[in-house]
């Protein structure tokens, strides 16, 4: 914390220090020597700083949200390229929509996807760090295949065609590392919301009895205490009287904070001790998430309640118990799927022969976007899509981007919009009203995956802690990347190793109901610098970490935060969606319905944030276009 903030902005991370030698700006940049010699573009997946949705991505969009972009922008050129398909957005479930349509269409379908980002893959982002002659590879969005319910057939199987074999994981990852290390989870307070600094062990499931000993030492209130340890080591029943049915329908209709204070009796002061537990899921506090979700979630005060081992309504899709889908963690998450999917597409942009060559190897961005079947085109921001002549009987959609301050356009003959829904309104007014409205009510939920880079991690090893919730901190989570080989992929073993520090902030404004809290949390986001990431990035890991020897000027090799305004799929709430409870129409489905020769893809049409909701979708939307009879995407889910 004695150095001064050098970096802003616009210089996206500038004056890196590694071991003590200042990084030149071009590495700093993100850009490798090898990039220098060649003359040619940045790396995306190396770019420091603001990344996720990073300056540049969002601009044009808000201007034709504003009104104010047609005012001024000229007649758009007609490039007279013409496509079998247009696909907006290089998410998942664009890339399995432009997959989908090409196995149906065959290998010479001509099909052109196209992302307002420097990169591929959504929300499924790679970062990539140097650090020496050593690449760490770490996660700026989907962190894994992991869903609360299993894959669909369509979405398994895309996954096994892609070659991702999802029995492997137990052998990708080296369990028990941290631990063998004597390394654990912790809690740390902050003085702000607690009054002290105190980083502590949390409560481990092993110990006999860890809550007193760890309650002992909270920086909590004697009522606090007192409540909490009641909450977890008494089990009673908070709504006597009532059946299961009745309990759940209750429990769906509270919050998890009025919960502990009206039903359980708890202090106030018990509730910042629980508010950020559901963030990482729900992007929002249990000010906002139903006491219902909370016990599908296994927070504490459910013990005694007797409740059935099943779903109640209304409740939350991340906490209906249940068979999980499998799970698998690549270095980069799920932006592997992303690199495979593009390989099978345009084999010249992503060389390997393997799953492990594509998760460890580096795309070639120079070649997404060359003459061929399938070409990727990003920095692209589609502004209008529109039918030539009525819908219902055009042969051809026109599709217009800016890119580069000028306006382009396109021929499809048919398009899917694998972008998110609240865009689409503004992109295609000839949509009816009433799939407008509905499409517009998919507020996303804004999130932040920000990765620090550690000249070591002997800090973290001195206080034997591997991953940290942090309740009233900026970030409320803060976790050693987890170790996973691939191919010659090797993580960071020993302490004195360079690794990927990964912190977690989901902005929101408790008290508000949900959509206003993420709109609120969306706002916040864009308007905090990278000035103010960095600031509170080196504070909360010196003051939790500054008693192991931690020291920001020297341990902090290179910092990159991807925000995401636009985060997850937002899911409906039984505290804010009454139709989600009561079983009445759901607005995913009228918002995700064709219109003429357009399709309608994204996890925000199935208001499911998961990358197989992505590629469910993107089946049902290419089942869509080319009239085939599929089963319908997500089966049971909303
Ligand atoms: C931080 C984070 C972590 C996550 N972790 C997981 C996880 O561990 N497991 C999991 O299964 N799911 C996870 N998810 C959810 C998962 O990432 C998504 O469900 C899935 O990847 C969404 O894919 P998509 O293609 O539907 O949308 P996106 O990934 O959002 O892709 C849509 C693309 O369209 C682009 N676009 C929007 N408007 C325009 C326009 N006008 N012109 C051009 N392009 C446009 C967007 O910029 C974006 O690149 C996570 C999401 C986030 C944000």
């Amino acid at each position: 914390m004695r150095r001064g903030i050098t970096r802003r902005d616009f210089l996206n991370g500038v004056a890196l220090s590694v071991g003590g030698v200042l990084l030149s700006p071009r590495e700093a940049f993100g850009l490798r020597f090898d990039d220098a010699a060649r003359g040619t573009a940045p790396y995306p997946p190396a770019l420091t700083g603001l990344r996720g949705s990073h300056e540049g991505s969002f601009e044009v969009a808000h201007a034709v949200r504003d009104g104010s972009f047609w005012k001024t922008v000229g007649p758009a050129a007609d490039n007279g390229e013409t496509y079998d398909l247009v696909v907006v957005g290089a998410g998942i479930s664009g890339l399995a929509s432009a997959w989908y349509f090409r196995k149906a269409a065959g290998p010479a379908a001509r099909i052109l996807i196209l992302d307002n980002h420097d990169d591929f893959g959504g929300h499924a982002r790679r970062n990539e760090f140097q650090v020496g002659k050593r690449t760490l590879i770490g996660y700026g969005g989907t962190f894994a295949i992991d869903s609360p319910a299993p894959y669909s057939r369509a979405a398994s199987a895309l996954v096994a065609e892609l070659g991702v074999d999802v029995s492997r994981w137990e052998r990708m990852l080296e369990r028990g590392l941290y631990a063998r290390l004597g390394m654990g989870s912790a809690v740390f307070f902050d003085r702000a919301t607690f009054g002290a600094d105190r980083l502590l062990r949390a409560p481990g499931k092993g110990e006999a009895d860890p809550w007193p000993a760890f309650l002992a030492q909270a920086p909590l209130s004697e009522a606090a205490r007192r409540d909490i340890r009641r909450l977890v080591k008494e089990p009673a029943d908070y709504l006597p009287g009532l059946d299961d049915d009745a309990k759940k329908a209750r429990l769906a209709r509270m919050s998890y904070a009025d919960f502990l204070a009206k039903s359980a009796g708890c202090h106030p002061d018990v509730l910042p001790f629980f508010q950020a537990r559901p963030h990482a899921l729900y992007g929002l506090g249990i000010d906002a998430v139903s006491a219902l979700d909370a016990w599908g979630l296994g927070l504490p005060g459910f013990a005694g309640m007797k409740l059935g081992p099943t779903a109640g309504p209304g409740m939350g899709l991340d906490a209906r118990p249940g068979r999980r889908s499998p799970f698998v963690h690549f270095p980069d998450g799920n932006a592997t799927l992303a690199r495979l999917l593009v390989q099978r597409l345009i084999p010249r942009a992503v060389p390997g022969c393997s799953v492990a060559d594509v998760a460890v190897g580096r795309a070639d961005y120079t070649r997404l976007d060359e003459p061929g079947p399938a070409r990727l085109r990003l920095n692209s921001t589609v502004v209008r899509v529109r039918h030539a002549g009525d819908s219902a009987q055009a042969a051809e959609v026109e599709v217009s981007y800016a890119r580069r301050g000028r306006l382009e356009s396109v021929r499809g003959s048919n398009c899917v919009l694998a972008c998110w829904s609240s865009v689409i309104p503004y992109l295609c007014p000839e949509l009816p009203q009433d799939q407008r409205e509905a499409l517009a009510d998919a507020a996303k939920v804004p999130i932040v995956y920000t990765n620090v880079v550690l000249r070591d991690w002997t800090s973290f090893h001195a206080l034997r802690v591997s991953q940290v919730h942090c309740p009233g901190s900026f970030h409320t989570s803060v976790d050693l990347d987890l170790p996973v080989r691939v191919g010659r992929y090797r993580p960071p073993r020993q302490p004195n190793e360079p690794i990927v520090v990964h912190m977690m902030r989901t902005p929101c404004l408790p008290g508000l109901p949900g959509r206003e809290q993420h709109r609120a949390g969306r706002r916040e986001l864009l308007a905090t610098t990278f000035e103010t990431f960095e600031r509170n990035v080196r504070e909360q890991l010196a003051r939790m970490l500054g008693a192991g020897g931690f020291d920001p000027a020297r341990d902090v090799l290179a910092l990159t935060v991807n925000r995401w305004p636009h985060g997850y799929a937002y899911q409906y709430n039984s505290l804010w969606d009454p139709f989600w409870i009561d079983g009445g129409p759901l607005p995913c489905v009228a918002a995700r319905q064709p219109f003429g020769r357009i399709a309608i893809a994204n996890a925000d049409a199935a208001a499911y944030a998961y990358t197989d909701a992505a590629i469910d979708q993107a089946h049902r939307a290419v089942g869509e276009l080319l009239r085939l009879t599929v089963a319908p995407a997500t089966g049971a889910r909303p």
